[in-house]
């Protein structure tokens, strides 16, 4: 894969395929909603031209599959020049306004600041947070920015700061007005004089201070932490990784990308105190450390999580594709621990901590996430599940925890007496399970680098690598 560029201005990589939809839903028909949407996410983020002269309303079509192809390929979508499914899916969530494409109004050129030692003014608040959790937000949000540069924040309460926040609804004078809750949510401008810096967050939103997702929340410091990469000089990048990435997709965590850190020390050098932390990266299933959090059958076919990221490996036509959860389902963040497919149900759950949520249908399931106490029957000593796979044959699932498993009665909708069980008693030389799925009878246990294989009907047990379960 190659590494995304992330300085405004560059051009935009493509970043990972999509390959053909096995077992999934086919291309819709478009909507005339969608049509719109189409428009006006084109406008909006890629520059699409609109015909001024009098008498010439009527936008190009070609320009409009070539925008759309610009935009499918920044985000690593199959480039089709038309609407499908999974495009829309991207369209409509909520991300940030700073166009996707240079030239456009916000950042041209490359703008730098020149000195190293930085202000910042918070103009006004929104009222739905105490004013000391969102200066806790933007402290924090500068400071991950400081961490990996040689640049410093101070924040100052009077006059011309570098880079003065504000919080502010509709159209507000700079010509990109906001939009009501959801969709577009902020915006900041590159490094300069004036405007120059400021970072404007939508009155409208409901801005939160936590970590978990809700729908049309949205979380401050991760917002601000993506918005003052843009007042540095840092644009958009296509890069899944990146927190420079347009789309809104926090899952609980503010972390850089790799790709973030080598664009703002390129700008402006390394920070005084070396760097002992790893950076995100996209997870490379050909590394021979790969490791993941969770993997479920999906309609048969299985489906790997790491972070807020999926990989499939697609078996016949020796195809990784490797993309955001929410591409599948915006309503699902990621950063799960365990995921089990019910088939007779054709619904899917994950786990995180000791919440869960489910998709049915392939559709995302409103009134979650739930708890796995009330549904499930854990143990409160129970904070999170490591793995679960469910046995079509059996109607039972396994839920795997520390060094123990429990067994579910699906049909029941209980627990199994007699559980949670020592693991290795019954898995021979299985201690720990990170992830797990069953399929065709045998179970597909991970820990670490390790894929095991076990058959419940002879009890013996193969020892592989995951990798190999890629085409490496
Ligand atoms: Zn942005
Ligand atoms: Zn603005």
């Amino acid at each position: 894969m190659e590494s995304a560029c992330s300085v405004f201005g560059c051009c935009c990589c493509c970043c990972s395929g999509m390959w053909g939809s096995h077992g999934f839903p086919a291309i819709q028909e478009i909507q005339e909603e969608d049509a719109e949407l189409v428009e006006k996410y084109l406008e909006n983020y890629y520059n699409l031209n609109k015909d001024t002269q009098a008498g010439k309303q009527r936008r190009s079509i070609n320009s409009q599959v070539e925008q759309l192809e610009q935009m499918q390929k920044f985000f690593g979508l199959e480039v089709t020049g038309r609407p499908d499914k999974k495009t829309l899916n991207v369209m409509k969530q909520p991300r940030c306004g700073v166009p996707d494409v240079a030239s456009f109004t916000t950042m041209p050129g490359n703008p730098v600041w020149e000195m190293k030692n930085l202000t910042y003014r918070i103009v006004n608040y929104t009222p739905l947070l105490p004013k000391s959790v969102v200066e806790k937000a933007f402290r924090k949000a500068f400071q991950i920015w400081s961490e990996v540069s040689a640049l410093t924040f101070t924040r100052i309460s009077q006059g011309e700061a570098d880079i003065m926040i504000t919080f502010i609804r509709g159209e507000h004078g700079d010509n990109n007005p906001f939009d009501g809750p959801g969709n577009k949510l902020a915006h900041a401008f590159g490094p300069g004089p004036r405007l120059g810096g400021d970072v404007h967050f939508d009155l409208d939103e409901t801005w939160t201070n936590e970590s978990w997702i809700e729908d049309f929340k949205f979380n401050l410091y991760y917002s601000a932490a993506h918005e003052f990469g843009h007042s540095l000089g840092l644009g958009h990048s296509s890069d899944i990784a990146s927190l420079m990435y347009p789309i809104y997709q926090y899952s609980g965590q503010v972390l850089l990308g790799q790709d973030d850190v080598d664009g703002i020390q390129e700008l402006y050098g390394p920070p005084k105190k070396p760097i002992n932390k790893k950076f995100l990266t996209t997870p490379q299933a050909c590394d021979g450390n790969f490791t993941f959090n969770a993997v479920t059958t999906v309609r048969g076919e299985v489906m790997f999580f790491k972070e807020r990221f999926y990989l499939r490996p697609l078996y016949q036509d020796k195809y990784q594709e490797v993309n955001l959860i929410s591409v599948f389902w915006p309503h699902l963040s990621g950063g799960f621990d365990a995921a089990y497919e019910f088939e007779e149900d054709d619904k899917i759950l994950f786990f995180k901590g000791h919440k869960y949520w489910a998709v049915q249908n392939l559709k995302a399931l409103f009134g979650y996430p739930k708890d796995i106490y009330q549904s499930f029957g854990f143990p409160r000593t129970v904070t999170k599940i490591d793995a679960a796979a469910s046995d079509v044959y059996t109607g039972k699932t396994y839920f795997f925890v520390a060094n123990k498993y429990w067994r579910y009665d699906e049909k029941k909708k209980s627990m199994d007496e007699g559980y949670p069980k020592i693991t290795a008693q019954d898995f021979p030389g299985i201690n720990k399970v990170d992830a797990a799925f069953c399929k065709n009878g045998l179970f597909h246990l991970f820990h670490g680098t390790k894929h095991y294989e076990y058959n419940p009907i002879t009890k013996q047990v193969t020892t592989g690598k995951i990798n190999s379960l890629f085409n490496c």
